[in-house]
C-alpha cells in the first residue's frame, strides 16, 4: 500500500510535460468511476487525479464499493468514459464478472474498463482479457500517478474515439432522416433554411450565421425576381442570423473579405473549406448545379466530423436538385412563361383566393385581343408571340403598379386591381388600342374588357371570381367589341337563369312538354280560306307559366340544343298531320344553324317517311340569317327541294341581303315581315317597295305571303300588291290544336 502513496507523490517531474497536452475550452467533464471494496483507493485515486483537465475536460469520480453497486452505478448513468475496477470484491472474481455485465447485460461497449488488483502474482488469463474486453490490465502498485495519469488519458481518448463513432452512425441516420423530410420541401428557399437548421443541430455548431448560395440560372421564388441577377451569378437563397440581410443577394453584395473570397475559393477549388472560424461546404450535383453553405462561428475542428459533413453537403446537394425540379415545375404551372405573368392557375391560388381569405376589396379586368387568332394565322405563331408580349408590356404599364397580371390562355389576361373604385373600362380600352411595335411594325388592335368587382361580403372563391369576370368579358363581345363590359349582379342572375333554363329546357324536350301552337293563314285571293298552319312553339313551364319562344329559342340556339328543339318541332309537326287529316299544311320553323347539319336532309326525311306524311303537307320556313352561312346550306337547299320540301323564307325584309340573290336561292315563297307594314303608314316609298318586290316575286313564280297582318287597311294594300297569302291577328291568332281542327271541320 505504502508504495502507492509514495509512487504518486514522488512522481511530481511528469505532471509539466502531461499538462501540455491539456485541451481547454469545453464545459462538460469525463466521468470516471472508480469501483474498489477498499475506500483508500478511492481516496488516492481522486487525489491523484483531481485537478486534471484531459481533452478539454475536468474529471468527476463516481464510486462504488462493490460489483454489485458498481453495475447500479454504471446502469444509471451512461456517460462513464472510465472504469477502474478491482478484481477481488465481494468474491475474487466480482470485478471480472462486473466486466461481463457491463458489456452483455448493459450493452455498454464504450466505457473503457481499467482492471487493477492488489496482487501482483494475479493475471488473468489472455481469453480472460478479450471476453470481458478489458481495456487495461495494472496492478494496483503499478499505478503510480503518472502512469495513472496515462492510461487514464489513453482510455479517455479511445472513449472519446469510440463515442464520436457511435455518434457518427447516428449522424448518418440523422443526414438520412433530415433529408427524407429535407425532399419534401418544395421551394428552394424552404429547402436551404430546413438544411441550414439541421446542418446547426446535427454537428453541434454554435455559429453566428450560416447562409446558403445556389448557382443559377434559379427557378427560384418570386422573390429573388425583385433583384434579377446575371444568369451565372450565384446568390444567397437562404440566410440566417448575422447574414439575414444577403438573403436574394450575390456574392460580391457579401462585405465581408473573406467570407467573400472564401466562397470564391471554394467554388473556384469545389472543395471544402474548413478553419476554426469558418466552415465552407461546397455542394454540387451531376446536374452541373452548385452551390455552397457558409458556416461562421467557433469551430471545434478536432471535434467535427468531416466525413459527416461531406455526406451532409452531398445530400443537400441532391435535395436542392430535387427542389429545383419541383420549383420549376410549380413555376410551369403557376407563371407563364411567356410574359412571366401568373397562369390561371397561379393568379386564382397565388392572388385571389389569398386576397379573398383577406378580405381585400379588389376588382379584377379580363382582357381580349380582338381578332388575335388572325394575327397567328397569317404571320405566325412567334410573330403572335412578339405581339403578346408588347401587348403585356402595355397592360402592365396602363393598370396601377401593385396589380396582379396573369395570362389566362392564348390571347386573354386578367388583371387584378386593388382598387375600391370601379375601373374606367373604357380608359383601358382605348389605351390598349393604341398603337404596339413588333419588329418595326405598327399594329393596333381592339381589345374586349369585362370587369368584375368584388367586396369581402360576396364570399366567392377565386375561381368563381374569375368566371365572373369572364362572362362580363363574354357579355362584352356579344355586345360589341372593342368595348368594356361591368359584371353587374343582375348580369350573374341572367347568365345563370339562362344556364337553369337550358337545363329545364332539355327536360322539356325529353319529357315531351313543348307544345305546337297553330296559326292559320288565310288566302287573299280567295278571301277567308285557311290555306295552312304556322306551328308556333310554346312551353308550359310549372312555374313561370306560357313561355314565349323568343325567351328560349334563343337560349337553344346559342347553347346547341336548337337542332333538338327543331326535329321535336318537326316530329310534332309530322305527329298531328297523320292524326288530324283536316289539316292538308303545317309550316315549322327551322333554326339558323340547323340547315349547316349534315345529316338535316335524312332526318326531315326519316320523319315524313315515319309518319307517312307528304312532302306537299310540310313547310320549311327559314330566315336570310340562314343563308348568310354559305357554304353547305345552299347544298342542302337544293337537295331539299328537289326532294319536294316546300321552303319559305321568312321575316323578309329585315335582312340585308339583296333581293337579286335571295330570289336564285331554291325558295317556293317570300314572307313579309311585320316590320314592312308597320312602315306602310309612314312613308310612300315603303308602298311602291313593297309592290315591287311583290311583282318581282310574281314574276319569278314565287308566292308571297305578308305577315303580321293586324289592319284592314294592311290587309287591303296587300290584296292590292297582289300578295297570295296573309297571316296575323286580324284573323287568327296562334291556337291550339283542337281549335286549329274545329276552325277546319267547319271549313269543309
Ligand atoms: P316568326 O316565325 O316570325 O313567327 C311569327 C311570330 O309573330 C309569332 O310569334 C306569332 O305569334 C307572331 N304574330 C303572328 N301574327 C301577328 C300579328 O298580327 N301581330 C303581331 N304583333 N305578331 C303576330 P311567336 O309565336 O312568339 O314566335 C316568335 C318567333 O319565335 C317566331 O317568329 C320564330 O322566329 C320563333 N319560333 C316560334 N316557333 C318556333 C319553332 O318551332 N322553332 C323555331 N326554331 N323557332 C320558332
Ligand atoms: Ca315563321
Ligand atoms: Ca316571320
Amino acid at each position: 500500500m505504502s508504495d502507492f502513496f509514495i509512487d504518486i507523490i514522488d512522481d511530481d517531474g511528469a505532471d509539466q510535460g502531461q499538462e501540455a497536452e491539456v485541451v481547454s475550452g469545453s464545459s462538460s467533464t469525463w466521468k470516471i468511476a472508480i469501483i474498489d471494496d477498499e475506500e483508500s483507493i478511492h481516496q488516492v485515486t481522486r487525489l491523484a487525479l483531481s485537478s486534471m483537465v484531459i481533452l478539454g475536460r475536468p474529471i468527476e469520480f463516481l464510486s462504488a464499493y462493490s460489483a454489485k453497486e458498481g453495475f447500479e452505478l454504471l446502469s444509471s448513468d451512461d456517460e462513464i468514459a472510465v472504469v477502474l475496477l478491482d478484481v477481488v470484491m465481494e468474491n475474487p472474481e466480482a470485478g471480472l464478472q462486473l466486466a461481463r455485465r457491463i458489456r452483455q447485460e448493459l450493452g455498454n461497449h464504450n466505457t473503457q474498463i481499467i482492471l487493477r488488483t492488489g496482487q501482483p502474482g494475479y493475471a488473468p488469463e489472455e481469453v480472460v482479457i478479450t471476453e470481458y474486453e478489458i481495456n487495461d490490465y495494472k496492478t494496483k502498485s503499478e499505478l503510480t500517478r503518472t502512469k495513472l495519469f496515462s492510461t487514464i488519458y489513453t482510455s479517455l481518448r479511445t472513449y472519446q474515439h469510440l463515442v464520436a463513432m457511435e455518434q457518427s452512425k447516428l449522424g448518418l441516420q440523422k443526414i438520412i432522416d433530415s433529408s427524407a423530410s429535407l425532399f419534401q420541401e418544395r421551394s428552394i428557399r424552404e429547402f436551404s433554411e430546413g438544411a441550414l437548421l439541421q446542418i446547426n443541430a446535427l454537428f453541434n455548431i454554435h455559429s453566428e450565421g450560416i447562409f446558403c448560395i445556389s448557382s443559377g440560372p434559379l427557378a427560384g421564388d418570386r422573390d429573388m425576381i425583385v433583384a434579377p441577377l446575371e444568369a451565372e451569378q450565384h446568390r444567397i437563397v437562404a440566410a440566417t442570423d448575422i447574414f439575414k440581410s444577403y438573403f436574394g443577394k450575390a456574392i460580391d453584395d457579401i462585405d465581408d473579405i473573406t467570407t467573400k473570397q472564401t466562397l470564391h475559393r471554394t467554388l473556384a477549388s469545389k472543395e471544402h473549406q474548413f478553419t476554426n472560424k469558418y466552415i465552407c461546404l461546397f455542394l454540387n450535383t451531376p446536374s452541373q448545379w452548385e452551390g455552397a453553405i457558409f458556416i461562421k462561428g467557433d469551430i471545434d475542428e478536432e471535434r467535427l466530423d468531416y466525413e459527416l459533413l461531406s455526406v451532409f453537403a452531398m445530400n443537400v446537394s441532391l435535395g436542392l436538385e430535387n427542389t429545383k425540379f419541383f420549383t420549376q415545375l410549380t413555376q410551369m404551372a403557376y407563371y407563364d412563361m411567356l410574359t412571366q405573368f401568373y397562369t390561371r392557375h397561379g393568379v386564382i391560388d397565388r392572388c385571389l383566393n389569398t386576397a379573398v381569405k383577406n378580405g381585400e376589396i379588389f376588382s379584377v379586368c379580363i382582357l381580349d385581343i380582338d381578332y388575335f387568332h388572325e394575327v397567328t394565322e397569317s404571320l405566325g405563331f412567334e410573330y403572335g408571340n412578339k405581339v403578346l408580349v408588347s401587348f403585356a408590356n402595355r397592360i402592365q404599364s396602363i393598370l396601377p403598379a401593385d396589380s396582379v397580371f396573369a395570362r389566362l390562355h392564348s390571347d386573354v389576361f386578367a388583371v387584378v386591381v386593388f382598387d375600391d373604385k370601379p375601373l374606367d373600362m373604357e380608359f383601358i380600352a382605348k389605351q390598349c388600342a393604341e398603337a404596339i411595335h413588333v419588329d418595326g411594325d405598327k399594329l393596333r388592335f381592339g381589345v374586349s374588357v369585362g370587369v368584375s368587382q368584388f367586396l369581402p361580403e360576396d364570399n366567392l372563391s377565386g375561381e368563381e371570381l374569375l368566371r365572373q369576370a369572364e362572362i362580363a368579358l363574354k357579355l362584352a363581345k356579344e355586345v360589341r367589341r372593342g368595348g368594356g363590359q361591368a359584371f353587374t349582379p343582375s348580369l350573374a342572375t341572367e347568365s345563370r337563369g339562362r344556364i337553369q333554363l337550358l337545363g329545364e329546357l332539355r327536360e322539356a324536350l325529353a319529357s315531351h312538354e313543348l307544345v305546337m301552337y297553330l296559326q292559320p293563314k288565310v288566302s287573299l285571293i280567295e278571301e277567308g280560306t285557311v290555306v295552312g298552319f304556322e306551328a308556333l312553339v310554346r312551353w308550359p313551364h310549372k312555374e313561370k307559366g306560357m313561355i314565349p319562344p323568343n325567351d328560349f329559342v334563343p337560349v337553344a340556339e346559342r347553347s346547341g340544343l336548337y337542332y333538338e328543339l327543331d326535329m321535336y318541332v318537326v316530329e310534332a309537326c309530322c305527329k298531328i298531320l297523320s292524326e288530324h287529316s283536316e289539316l292538308t299544311r303545317i309550316a315549322f320553323n327551322l333554326s339558323a344553324n340547323s340547315l349547316n347539319r349534315p345529316e338535316l336532309v335524312d332526318d326531315l326525311e326519316n320523319l315524313l317517311a315515319r309518319y307517312g306524311v307528304t312532302h306537299d303537307a310540310i313547310v320549311m320556313e327559314i330566315t336570310e340569317n340562314s343563308m348568310a352561312k354559305g357554304g353547305i346550306v345552299i347544298d342542302t337547299l337544293e337537295r331539299l327541294q328537289s326532294k319536294g320540301w316546300l321552303i319559305h323564307l321568312d321575316d323578309f325584309g329585315t335582312g340585308y341581303s339583296s333581293l337579286s340573290y335571295l330570289l336564285d336561292m331554291p325558295l317556293n315563297a317570300i314572307k313579309i315581315d311585320r316590320s314592312f307594314l308597320l312602315q306602310l303608314h309612314d312613308s310612300d316609298n315603303a308602298a311602291v317597295l313593297l309592290k315591287g318586290i311583290i311583282s318581282i316575286c310574281k314574276d319569278l313564280d314565287k308566292k308571297v305571303i305578308v305577315e303580321g297582318v293586324e289592319t284592314d287597311s294592311q290587309k287591303a294594300f296587300a290584296m292590292d300588291a297582289g300578295a297570295d297569302v296573309a297571316q296575323g291577328y286580324l284573323f287568327y291568332k296562334p291556337m291550339k290544336l283542337e281549335e286549329a281542327v274545329d276552325l277546319m271541320k267547319k271549313q269543309s
